[in-house]
């Protein structure tokens, strides 16, 4: 397992690492992306989405719980598992076609749903430290 840890001091910061791993991002890829909320799990995303070439707007799926898009270089499936209920409503959605198809899958609050992450995924953890300012973030990449 290789981790690999990146301190980031700006919320434009966060988006340009997100963007790097899009531009690199290979079919099938899954990511789980932890953190606490506001820590900007949303904001590292759309950087993502960025790297990918997608042009629409990239906003927090939480009510939805997943946003596909397709107008990237690969599809996009950004999942927010926060109000999930149980695993049934993943299976409802679809989920398996997202994580096995050929596109790039990112699982905020992922840890809802672990019985169903394959054990092959990226983890990406972001973190606050306030003694190193406001802005400032540890992002954490486990692959
Ligand atoms: P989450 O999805 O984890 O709830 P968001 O991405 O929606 O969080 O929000 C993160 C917030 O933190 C944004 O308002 C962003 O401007 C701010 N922020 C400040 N510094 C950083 C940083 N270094 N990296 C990411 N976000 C930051
Ligand atoms: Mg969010």
């Amino acid at each position: 397992m290789a981790v690999r840890i990146i301190e980031t001091q700006s919320p434009e910061e966060t988006f340009l690492l997100g963007k790097s791993i899009g531009e690199a991002a290979v079919p099938g890829q899954i990511y789980t992306l932890h953190g606490d909320l506001g820590v900007g799990k949303t904001l590292f995303t759309q950087g993502v989405a960025a790297g990918l070439g997608i042009s629409g707007v990239v906003s927090s799926p939480t009510f939805t719980i997943l946003q596909v898009y397709e107008d990237g270089r690969l599809p996009f499936y950004h999942f927010d598992v926060y109000r999930i209920a149980d695993i049934e409503e993943m299976e409802e959605l679809g989920y398996d076609d997202c994580f096995f198809g050929e596109g790039i899958t990112f699982i905020e609050w992922a840890e809802r749903i672990e019985e169903i992450i394959p054990e092959n995924h990226i983890s990406i953890t972001i973190e606050k430290n306030l003694e190193r300012g406001f802005d400032y973030r540890r992002i954490t990449i486990e692959e």
